[in-house]
C-alpha cells in the first residue's frame, strides 16, 4: 500500500499513523477537525523526536516519516487512500457517522477498517459502503512498540479484504492473530474483564492500588499490573469496553465497577488526562488511593 488515511488523531490514531509512514506509506490523518488532526502530528514529531533522542532513529528517518504524515481537514483527500483506518472515540454513533461519511469517497477496491476494541464489525459493517472491504484491524497500545495485530472479518468481509488486510499488517513487523467476530475479540475478551475486577478489588478495600499491581505483577509475572494497564489504555476507553462486553453478551459477569465509573464521570482518564488510578503529574507516578 502507498496511500494509508487514519480516522483520529488521538493516542491510537496518532500510533498508527507513526507507525505506517515509519514503514515508508503516506498517511492522512485526520480527527474531528484540522485543529485536532494537527495536533496529533505534533505529538508523533515529539515521540520521533524521543526516538531520535534515545539513538533509535537517525534524524533524517524522523523528518522523512514526519514528512509521509498529512493533516487533513476532511475526507475528500483520502479518496486516494488504499486503506482507510478508523480509529476515534469507542462509540457506536461516532464510528457509524464517520463510516457513512468517510464511505462517500472510499476509492472502488480500497478497504475500510476499524480499530475498536471491542464493537461488533458485522454490525458496524451496514454503515459502511461494501460490507466485503470492511474489517475490523485492532492494534495495541503504544502502537509503535507493541508486536500484535488482530484481524477480525465481519460475516460479509471477503476473503480478499482478509488475505490483503494481513499483507498490511505483516508489512508493519506485526505478528498477526485472526479473531472471529465476538465481543472483545481475544486479547480484550480476556484482559478488560480482568481490570474490571482489579477495580472491584479496589473499591471493596482488599488492597490498595499498589498492592493491587505489585500482585498482579509478581503474582502472575505480568510487565504491568491491572490498573496501570488501565490508566494506559484509558479510563474511558476501559469503561467502553466493558459495557460493549456487558450490552452485547448480557451477561452480569461484565457489568462494570462502580469505582471504574466514578474516576471516568471525574473526568480522571488515565495517563492521557495526567490523572487516573495514579497521578502523572510529577516525576514518577503516584497510586491516588
Ligand atoms: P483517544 O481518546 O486518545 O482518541 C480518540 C480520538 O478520536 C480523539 O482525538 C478525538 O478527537 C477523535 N474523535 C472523536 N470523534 C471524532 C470524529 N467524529 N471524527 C474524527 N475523530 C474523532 O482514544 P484512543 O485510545 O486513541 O482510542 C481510539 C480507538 O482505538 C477506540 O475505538 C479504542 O477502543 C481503540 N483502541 C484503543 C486502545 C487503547 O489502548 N487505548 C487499544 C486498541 C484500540
Amino acid at each position: 500500500m502507498q496511500t494509508v488515511a487514519v480516522i483520529g488523531a488521538g493516542q491510537m490514531g496518532s500510533g498508527i499513523a507513526q507507525t505506517v509512514a515509519q514503514h515508508g506509506m503516506r498517511v492522512l490523518l485526520s480527527d474531528m477537525d484540522l485543529a485536532h488532526a494537527t495536533r496529533g502530528r505534533a505529538g508523533i514529531d515529539k515521540a520521533l523526536g524521543k526516538l531520535v533522542g534515545r539513538g533509535k532513529l537517525s534524524i533524517a528517518d524522523a523528518e522523512a516519516t514526519l514528512g509521509r504524515i498529512v493533516a487533513v481537514a476532511d475526507y475528500e483527500p483520502m479518496v486516494e487512500a488504499e486503506l482507510i483506518i478508523e480509529a476515534a472515540t469507542e462509540k457506536e454513533e461516532i464510528k457509524r457517522k464517520i463510516f457513512e461519511a468517510a464511505g462517500k469517497v472510499l476509492a472502488q477496491g480500497s478497504i475500510m477498517a476499524s480499530n475498536t476494541s471491542s464493537i461488533p464489525i458485522t454490525r458496524m459493517a451496514s454503515s459502511t459502503p461494501d460490507p466485503k472491504r470492511f474489517i475490523g484491524l485492532h492494534f495495541f497500545n503504544p502502537v509503535p512498540v507493541m508486536g500484535l495485530i488482530e484481524v477480525i472479518p465481519g460475516l460479509a468481509t471477503s476473503p480478499e479484504t482478509v488475505a490483503r488486510t494481513k499483507a498490511f499488517a505483516s508489512a508493519l513487523g506485526k505478528e498477526v492473530v485472526e479473531a472471529q467476530d465476538e465481543p472483545g475479540f481475544v486479547v480484550n475478551r480476556i484482559l478488560l474483564p480482568m481490570i474490571n475486577e482489579a477495580v472491584f478489588v479496589l473499591g471493596q478495600g482488599t488492597a490498595n492500588i499498589a498492592d493491587i499491581d505489585k500482585g498482579c505483577r509478581i503474582g502472575l509475572n505480568h510487565p504491568m499490573g491491572p490498573l496501570e494497564l488501565a490508566d494506559f489504555v484509558g479510563l474511558d476507553t476501559c469503561l467502553d469496553i466493558v459495557r460493549v462486553l456487558y450490552n452485547t453478551t448480557g451477561d452480569s459477569k461484565y457489568r462494570p465497577a462502580p469505582l471504574l465509573m466514578k474516576y471516568v464521570e471525574a473526568g480522571w482518564l488515565g495517563r492521557k488526562t495526567g490523572r487516573g488510578f495514579y497521578d502523572y503529574t510529577g516525576e514518577i507516578p503516584v497510586p491516588t488511593r
